[in-house]
């Protein structure tokens, strides 16, 4: 079943059409990946979908919803999160403290929101630096951190640029590993990467795009294996 349906979107900046007309959906329960080479447009994409750019063309849909070029904080309420830009880290308030925030935040009461903050940073591995200020924390550590605020209430779908670059080998582990139960209690993921073993450990479905068109789109192993997905990764 389609959760999000992206039609016809584009966006140009100047002259330069970014995103071109570019039309998938993400489907309930899904890690979709959004792929290709660095420039083809896979950001500016995830910034319309999550309100950070207003499109100049086109239409998303959540389950029949118009919430094309909604402003974050709105679509934040719909539960469409974007992990790293979404969610703030406050860097003189500890870990553990920044969890509780998020939760109540989003309307959880605080002995639960304290409950679930302690057991995400059991999960999480979080637990030597919880009152440490977040600030203090490592850069894998802190996106840890914010896997957990944007989870403390499972968002309806999480949007995730890259989550995986520059964070050290041990907490890219966590990350996906906490990726993977998500995905198996049912939560809908949208991953842009670069990273080739990660999409194809983590994702059901790829989008490829170049130069700002989706050009395959399907099972993860299907579209790598794609001709023109492999000539446009060459002409990198
Ligand atoms: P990707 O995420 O796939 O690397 P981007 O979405 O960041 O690609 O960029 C797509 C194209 O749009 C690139 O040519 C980039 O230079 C251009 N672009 C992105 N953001 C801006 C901006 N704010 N102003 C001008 N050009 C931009």
């Amino acid at each position: 079943m389609s959760l999000l349906t992206i039609r016809n979107l584009s966006k140009a900046f100047g002259g330069v059409a970014a995103v071109n007309d570019v039309s998938f959906e993400v489907r309930q329960g899904e890690i979709l990946g959004l792929i290709g080479p660095n420039g083809s447009g896979k950001t500016t994409v995830l910034n319309m979908l999550s309100g950070f750019l207003p499109a100049d063309a086109g239409q998303v849909t959540m389950q029949d919803r118009d919430i094309t070029s909604m402003r974050p904080d709105k679509l934040a309420q719909q539960g469409v999160l974007r992990m790293f830009q979404m969610t703030r880290v406050f860097t003189r308030t500890s870990a553990l403290d920044n969890l509780l925030t998020a939760g109540m935040a989003r309307g959880l009461a605080e002995a639960e929101a304290m409950k679930r903050a302690q057991s995400l940073i059991e999960e999480l591995t979080l637990g030597p630096v919880q009152h440490l200020d977040a600030g203090q924390l490592s850069g894998g550590q802190r996106k840890l951190l914010e896997f957990g605020m944007c989870f403390i209430e499972p968002p309806v779908i999480a949007m995730l640029d890259e989550p995986f670059a520059a964070v050290h080998p041990v907490m890219r582990e966590v990350m996906a590993k906490f990726i993977r139960a998500r995905h198996e209690q049912g939560a809908t993921f949208l991953l842009v990467s670069h990273d080739m073993p990660v999409v194809v450990d983590l994702c059901d479905r790829a989008v490829c795009m170049n130069a700002g068109k989706v050009i395959a789109s399907g099972a993860t192993r299907d579209v790598l294996s794609n001709h023109d997905v492999i000539e446009a990764y060459l002409g990198e």
